[in-house]
């Protein structure tokens, strides 16, 4: 059993002045293995508001309601999918290709494609619909012509402004998250 032994180095106050901000040596006690660097906030008062992100201190509220508005944003763009990927079934079972390389191909000349053909075969072949092999949302004018063909077009406008507004949600809140870097005797690299 090899055994290993940890040296905490405090390398910096914490925000508030009354702890350290520490850096957490694990070295293993063989000579394969380099060593284990970890961070973490010595003291409870800050660690309640900053967790620690690639060496900063990253306000652990904004960071939650980053999440929170990332989430937001994803279930926004999975709306307007499920209004999308029905006419998107529609067109290439309309097309009727000759092939699953002329489908994948109609994909690719529609800049939609999100595999190649291996994959494209291996997920036609165990029955996934086209809409799930693709992303629609890659080509904004197909996109509007399968839509002018249908009568979903007032759904459509709101569900891709509510998107949008959700886009613009989710960069407003990665942006708004504060960091600071910890400064002190950090090494550029693992050792
Ligand atoms: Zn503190």
């Amino acid at each position: 059993m090899s055994t290993s032994e940890t040296v905490d180095f405090p390398i910096c106050s914490c925000p508030c002045g009354n702890g350290k901000i520490i850096k957490s040596v694990t070295t293993q006690d063989n000579p394969w293995s380099s060593a284990d660097i970890d961070y973490y906030i010595g003291c409870n008062d800050c660690s309640k508001v900053w967790q620690i992100e690639y060496q900063s201190l990253v306000s652990r509220e904004e960071a939650t309601a980053a999440k929170k508005a990332a989430n937001d944003y994803w279930s926004s763009r999975e709306n307007l999918l499920s209004l999308i990927n029905p006419l998107a079934d529609n067109y290439f079972e309309r097309l009727s290709a000759p092939s699953m390389a002329a489908e994948h191909r109609e994909m690719c000349r529609l800049g939609i494609s999100s595999s190649d053909i291996r994959n494209y075969r291996r997920l036609r072949n165990s029955g996934q619909s086209f809409s799930s092999i693709c992303d629609p949302l890659r080509n904004a004018g197909w996109v509007k012509e399968l839509i002018s063909g249908s009568e979903l077009h007032v759904e459509y406008e709101a569900l891709f402004a509510a998107m949008n507004d959700a886009d613009a949600n989710k960069r407003q809140a990665e942006k708004a998250i504060k960091r600071l870097p910890i400064i002190g005797s950090i090494p550029r690299t693992r050792y």
